[in-house]
Order: structure tokens, then sequence, then C-alpha cells
């Protein structure tokens, strides 16, 4: 499990893990909580101030973070001191989503600031090719840009489907990519830099973690729009279970005798609130996309109304049930469809009647429809957290000339 936002502390029984673990809580502490001074960091980290200056010269030797030009006043001992911070300014990420429709690529820093955005398709000749391409446009892309791989800490990969976190593959992207396709090796081995990979649903619930600062500790991040997915932090971990198929709520039987679905069960909760669903439930009304449906729930189609309403109620039903097994602080919603007033409405009105024991643990994303340019390379963000900035075994970030 990756942990998503926190990293918690072990004991480290060699110096090799004790170093990574310092230098990755220190990251950390400095991502979500901003600069600090050495005594403060030495002070939350529970480190000598012997050890927090060897990993602090360390880091700031490799170029990872920096002495920044702010001081405060340490009252004790009367004396200012520097902050300490990454150095955003150097340090950026690659992502990488595919999608059905395109790939999107796209170069931000560490406060997710885009640089630079490349939309491209992959042909059909994609098995042998799709890495060599990719590395081909990143290079590109950094090109354009005038940065150098050693400003890079790492590119994201966000896939749909069954994604094999910890090996990197690609185990069914359902036709984009041959299944158990190696994306990390694949393109790590072109390009040299550490490469993540995961599906577009767990992306999204670390982006959602790394783009508000918040700690996701016991969280369901569920999105809804074409279709239904959800993720799952458990003790701040972010869980994929045995199959990484954990938390695959679009998948849960709702009516045994229900239609067939396209994992080859009957009655999952796609086959009953998803996009194509509504769309094929719709008789007066021919509508291709979310915005289309949008727009006919603006204007208060009552047949619009009626179809959307039957699809909360079982999307309701499906989160009170996963609520049940999880027991979570907090669920997540992201999605096109809750940027709608109208649906809004009808939402909030059947989750009170319905499941009114969801109402306080239900929110919408605070940046609700605006992660998905971020998402890929929000897994690069978080793997460079979690391994205290540590690259490629063997590779070393440094602003001199390797
Ligand atoms: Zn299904």
């Amino acid at each position: 499990m990756t942990s998503v936002a926190n990293v918690k502390r072990t004991s480290g029984k060699n110096m090799g893990n004790v170093k990574r673990e310092n230098r990755s809580l220190l990251l950390t502490q400095l991502f979500f909580k901003g600069r600090k001074s050495r005594t403060a960091l030495a002070h939350e980290l529970r480190l000598t101030p012997a050890s927090i200056t060897m990993t602090i010269n360390s880091m700031i030797e490799e170029g990872i973070v920096v002495d920044t030009d702010q001081y405060e006043l340490n009252n004790r001992m009367g004396r200012r001191q520097q902050f300490i911070d990454i150095d955003y300014a150097r340090i950026h990420v690659v992502g990488v989503t595919i999608t059905s429709q395109q790939v999107r690529i796209c170069i931000n820093d560490l406060r997710f600031h885009c640089i630079y955005e490349d939309l491209f398709t992959l042909d059909d000749t994609v098995a042998d090719t799709y890495a060599q391409i990719i590395c081909d446009k990143i290079a590109f892309g950094l090109y354009s840009v005038g940065l150098s791989k050693d400003g890079i800490v790492g590119i994201g990969v966000s896939i749909r489907g069954n994604v094999d976190t910890e090996k990197g593959v690609s185990e069914d992207s359902f036709g984009l990519l041959p299944k158990h396709t190696q994306i990390r090796q694949d393109i790590q081995q072109r390009i040299g830099l550490p490469v993540s990979v995961d599906n577009h649903i767990r992306s999204l619930m670390v982006c959602e973690a790394l783009y508000s600062r918040i700690y996701m500790e016991n969280s369901l991040f569920i999105k809804y729009g074409p279709g239904i997915s959800s993720a799952v932090t458990i003790n701040g971990q972010l869980y994929s279970g045995g199959h990484s198929m954990a938390g695959e709520i679009g998948h849960m039987v709702l009516d045994r005798n229900g239609a067939l679905c396209r994992c080859g069960k009957r009655g999952c909760l796609e086959t009953l609130s998803s996009f194509r669903a509504m769309k094929a439930r719709l008789m007066q009304h021919t509508i291709q996309t979310l915005t289309d449906l949008i727009a006919l729930l603006e204007a208060q189609d009552p047949e619009t109304i009626r179809v959307v309403s039957h699809s909360i109620h079982h999307l309701l039903l499906a989160i009170s049930n996963m609520a049940v097994l999880f027991d979570p602080k907090d669920i997540i919603l992201y999605g096109e469809l809750f940027e709608s007033a109208r649906f809004l409405e009808i939402f909030h009105r059947q989750l009170a009647d319905e499941t009114p024991e969801l109402m306080p643990l239900l929110h919408i994303s605070a940046h609700n429809n605006l992660l998905d340019t971020y998402m890929a390379g929000a897994l690069a963000i978080h793997a460079f957290l979690e391994s205290g900035g540590s690259l490629v075994p063997g590779t070393k970030l440094t602003t001199q000339n390797p």
C-alpha cells in the first residue's frame, strides 16, 4: 500500500531506511505545512540537531530543498533563523494521462502550476511503439520549456482499468494498451527517470489529497460520470486490494436479475447509474454526452429528472453499502454532474430522504472537475515525497553536472 498525504514513522532497522524515512518525513512536512526553520523541523520530526543538519545539508546539495530568504526570530536564542523549503522553482514532474480519446502530457511544478501541456492520440501500432512515442513527446516538452531531466523528479502515468501499482504494470486497460503492459519498465528504461503508474481513480484521489494538502486517513473517493469508480484509503494508506481491484463500486451488484454488465455480471451499479445506463433509459431524448444530459436537467425536463433520480437512488444505495464496509470518516464525490445546480438539488434531496446517515460524511471535491490535468503528475509528486526524494537507484538529483 502507498501512503496518501502522510508518511507514517516506523522504526527502520538499517541506516539506509532511517535516512530515507527522515528525508521523506521532512519533505512531507514541508509540502503539507509549508517552509520551516531547522529548529522547528528538528522538533517536529523528533530528530537531533546534528541529524537534521546532516539531512538538510545533503538535500540542499542534491537540489531538493533550499535555504529561503525568509527568516524568523528564534525567541529562546534571540537569533534569526532561516526557513528551509522545497526547491519549488527547480523541481518539476511529468504527468502522462492515457484515456480512450487522447494522451495528455503535462509538466508541472510541485505547486501544480502547469508549464507545458500536449495532447495527442496513439495510433494502432500502440503495442510496439507507445512508450517511444510518449518518451519522445516528453523529451520535446522538456526541450520546449528549457528544462533538463535534472529538474524532473519523476513521471506519473495514469491509465484506466486494472493497474498493478507495485509493479507499474497495466494489467487490463480495456483496449487502450495490450494486457500486462509493463508501463514503468517501458518508460523508465527509455528515459531514465522514476515512473509511477496507477489507474485514473486512484490517481485522482492522490491528486485530491496533494492538491488540497489534506490528509485522507479513512476516506472514500467516488467519481461519478460517465462511469462510476471509487478509491479507498485505510489508515492513511491507499488500498488497492489483492488484485488491484479494491473499491470497484461500479461493479457492486445491486440487482441480480438486472442488465448484463460489461464485466460479465448482472445488475452492477454501472448498469443502473452510469451515463450509458441513463442514456439508454431516456426514451424521449437522444443524447451523446454528460453535457447534453446536464442541459436537459437544467431545462427541468421531467423524463430526465426521473431517469437521473433513479440513478442517484442506486448510487446512494451503493455508497451506503460501501460506508458500512469501510466506515469512512469522509466520502469525497468528484465528477462533471456535481457542477450542475439541478443535479445537486435532486442529489441532496434524495440524500436527505434515502440515506440521511451519509449526510455528515459526503462532500463534493473542493477542486471538482479541475484535477484531471494534474492527476498523473500527482503520482510522481507522491512517489517523490514517499521516497524522500531518492530517484532511480544509482542516479542522483544534482544541480551540478553528474
Ligand atoms: Zn459490472
